[in-house]
């Protein structure tokens, strides 16, 4: 056996992505609560949120169907062997793309020209002429107001024209998507996004997509036949009040506990000062396992159930948290919650002046990803005093 194979995931080092399976089927019924009749795209591009492309799709297939962002991450789901639906929302980048779009079976979102003219181009110049036409199913994308993707809504029946001119069997679908529906103040360009789509749409046949998770969440108005949630199945939300299950606990362990004087600094910088005698514990997880370096002090995280305030810079490793208010409950090896089960990541989000998005997507591939289960055997979080029994509680 080489040295590798005889280490597990979280074996040494105590850091881990704990995922719970049970959370993202929670949250994928809440969603069919939100929505009714409508049908289900569960989104899993970017590694499914960090919590693991193919993972994911696995406790999300009850979904009618899997968003993912390009061909690369469809295909890696086909070859894992998920055989439902799959739309790729951001199309293809080449024309080359549109070979392995039809052989795989996978729909796609069509938003520019460019795409258009390359699929043209594929199926006149690439398909043999003794094949059957092909058949396809696209979604045409439409720009109802955010400018970043999609045709003009004026170009709709000069789109749907041009696709009926192809040498194939095309299904075609209509979608946009929802630039401000998270925000507070955001229910008006929502409501002129939908007149948009509405209008667009209202005299076409196919079937209609607007709503991301805010539009689940928010607008029934946006939920039309096919929504599309992402980041509300891993239980994070831009929006508070809403009974959702964070799939992803991000934990780290308590490595070194130590006193110091009033008025003595902290990390990188020295960029933060204790005030009083102020018991510091040093906890395993840094910039390089995806925890923002942009942390200010005072960020949570969650030790023995309490939230302790995060102090000085974010290393690359370590951090250093002020657990004085834990002083006579801490120990070396005490698990430390980051984000998750227990802390919202929407709330370290807060503090670090992003989203919770970012944070999930962040957790580094050095970061092993547990499920539940594996977790609960991990060895870091026992055993760490095997050889004589005894650990310092810093005291
Ligand atoms: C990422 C994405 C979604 C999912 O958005 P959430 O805010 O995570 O729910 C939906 N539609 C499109 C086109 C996307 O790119």
């Amino acid at each position: 056996m080489s040295i590798t194979e005889t280490v597990s995931p979280a074996m040494f080092r105590p850091v881990c992505a704990v995922i719970h399976p049970a959370a993202f089927a929670r949250n994928l019924k809440r969603v069919k609560e939100k929505v009714g009749n409508a049908r289900i795209w569960a989104v899993v591009k970017a590694d499914g949120y960090g919590h693991g492309l193919a993972r994911a799709a696995r406790f999300l297939s009850e979904a009618d169907g899997l968003g993912v962002a390009c061909l690369d991450e469809a295909l890696r789901l086909r070859e894992a062997g998920f055989h439902q639906p799959l739309v790729v929302l951001e199309g293809v980048f080449s024309l080359r793309e549109w070979a392995l779009v039809w052989q795989h079976r996978l729909q796609c979102v069509v938003h520019s020209h460019d795409q258009l003219l390359w699929l043209e181009h594929w199926l006149n110049h690439h398909m043999d002429a003794d094949q059957a036409r092909p058949e396809l199913t696209v979604w045409l994308k439409f720009d109802t107001g955010m400018h970043r993707l999609g045709f003009e809504p004026d170009e709709a029946s000069h789109v749907v024209a041009s696709l009926q001119r192809l040498p194939a069997e095309i299904d075609w679908h209509w979608m946009s998507h929802l630039a401000c529906a998270d925000e507070a103040d955001g229910q008006a360009v929502t409501e002129q996004q939908c007149a948009v789509f509405e209008g667009l749409t209202e005299s076409m046949s196919g079937q209609r997509s607007l709503a991301n998770s805010a539009g689940v969440q928010s607008y029934p108005q946006t939920h039309y036949d096919w929504v599309r949630p992402g980041i509300m199945l891993y239980g994070a939300s831009a929006r508070s009040g809403t009974d959702l299950v964070p799939a992803m606990t991000l934990m780290a362990a308590v490595t070194r506990l130590r006193w110091i004087a009033p008025g003595e600094a902290v990390g990188y910088g020295q960029r933060w000062r204790a005030q009083r005698p102020t018991l510091l514990a040093v906890v395993s997880i840094g910039y390089g396992d995806g925890y923002p370096r942009h942390a200010p002090s005072g960020t949570p995280v969650l030790i023995q159930g309490r939230k302790v305030p995060l102090v000085g810079r974010v290393s690359m490793d370590l951090i250093t948290v002020d657990v004085t208010d834990l002083s006579s409950q801490v120990s070396v090896g005490d698990p430390v919650i980051l984000w998750g089960q227990g802390l919202d990541v929407d709330e370290v989000a807060d503090y670090c002046g992003t989203i919770g998005y970012e944070l999930l997507c962040g957790v580094t591939p050095r970061v092993p990803r547990l499920e539940a289960d594996q977790a609960e055997k991990a060895h870091v979080w026992h055993n760490r005093s095997d050889d004589d029994g005894h650990t310092s509680t810093g005291v």
